[in-house]
């Protein structure tokens, strides 16, 4: 679309954990901001990636997966976020792992969009890469025979793959409106929170079973120096005691570990060489209950 005129607008990217939404924003923006990986929740807070095309501002809001949450404040405060990102959206992006098909949690989801459909939904089946033709022709048959999408996707966003006819499909229902960013801006969250999510992403990256979900990072401090260098310390919160020295690991090897990678991807997103990072383990028993906490982390705690 060409007719001159300036749009800004919201699209919020919803969908089952591990659909891919945090890996389609960060294509997006073309940088990585959103934290990804092949465990469930990873994405605790709606967060913006700002993408500027010709005439056009989109900011896309990546949400915590929908699902059906269990009794932590946390986990209800997640899909919260996530229903509410699409309450505001000019525009919906429901994302579909193409490989699970309209599974349990899509339909519940489906479900819900069915019963107050959001303006301008698109259905985005992700991940085609792994997937052979004739097992995805069924699915968009059935995708609009639903009637409840305007536009329907097959992507891959990791390769990139059909990623900017989204952009073209949607440029319509973007209101007419200046730039709420500016045009070079890829997100809108602060450098300190931004620098928690990469310390949790490699966190998550190398620790196993269940003990990731109970892990939270939070910036204590990010300070330049007079000499330029970036001086930033982190606590690793942890809700017992006995997970301590499986982060901390034998002589302190897995702290180690994981703020030596966590450096590296900092001093890469920041273009930053001289960068140090300090990590500590703290025992904050019940974080994932605690409103002031969820609060710093830019979660808006749920009252249900
Ligand atoms: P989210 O929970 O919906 O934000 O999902 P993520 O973006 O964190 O991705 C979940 C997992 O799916 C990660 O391991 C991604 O690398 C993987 N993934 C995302 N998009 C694609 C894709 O297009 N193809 C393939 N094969 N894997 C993908
Ligand atoms: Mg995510």
């Amino acid at each position: 679309m060409n007719d001159g005129k300036m749009r800004a607008g919201f699209v919020a990217i919803i969908g089952a954990p591990n659909a891919g939404k945090s890996t389609l924003m960060n294509q997006l923006v073309g940088q990585k901001i959103a934290i990804v990986s092949p465990k469930v929740q990873t994405t605790r807070v709606n967060m913006r990636g700002i993408v500027t095309r010709e005439n056009t501002q989109f900011i896309f809001i990546d949400t915590p997966g929908i699902y059906r949450p269990g009794s932590r404040l946390l986990d209800r405060s997640m899909v919260q976020a996530a229903h509410q990102a699409r309450d505001d959206a000019d525009a919906t992006v429901l994302m579909v792992d193409a490989f699970k098909g309209f599974n349990e949690p899509v339909m519940d989801i489906i479900e819900i969009l069915q019963s107050k459909k959001p303006k301008n939904l698109s259905l985005v089946f992700n991940k085609v890469d792994k997937m052979p033709k004739e097992k995805l022709l069924p699915l968009m048959v059935k995708a609009q025979e639903m009637e409840l999408f305007d536009n329907v996707f097959a992507i891959s966003a990791t390769k990139g793959k059909g990623v900017e006819d989204i952009l073209k499909a949607i440029e319509p229902s973007m209101p007419e409106s200046p730039y709420l960013y500016s045009e070079d801006d890829v997100t809108d969250m602060p450098m300190r929170l931004l620098a928690a999510e990469i310390t949790r992403e490699r966190a998550f990256m190398m620790l196993n079973q269940e003990l990731p979900y109970g892990l939270a990072v939070e910036t204590v401090s990010y300070e330049t120096e007079a000499d330029g260098k970036l001086v930033i310390h982190q606590n690793i919160l942890i809700e017992r005691e006995a997970h301590k020295p499986i982060i901390v690991g034998k002589g302190g090897a897995m702290i180690k570990r994981i703020g030596e990678q966590a450096r590296r991807n900092l001093q890469e997103m920041l273009q930053k060489k001289h960068l140090n990072l300090f990590l500590k383990v703290k025992v904050k028993a019940n974080w994932s209950e605690s409103s002031t906490f969820m609060q710093e982390i830019g979660l808006e705690p749920s009252k249900d």
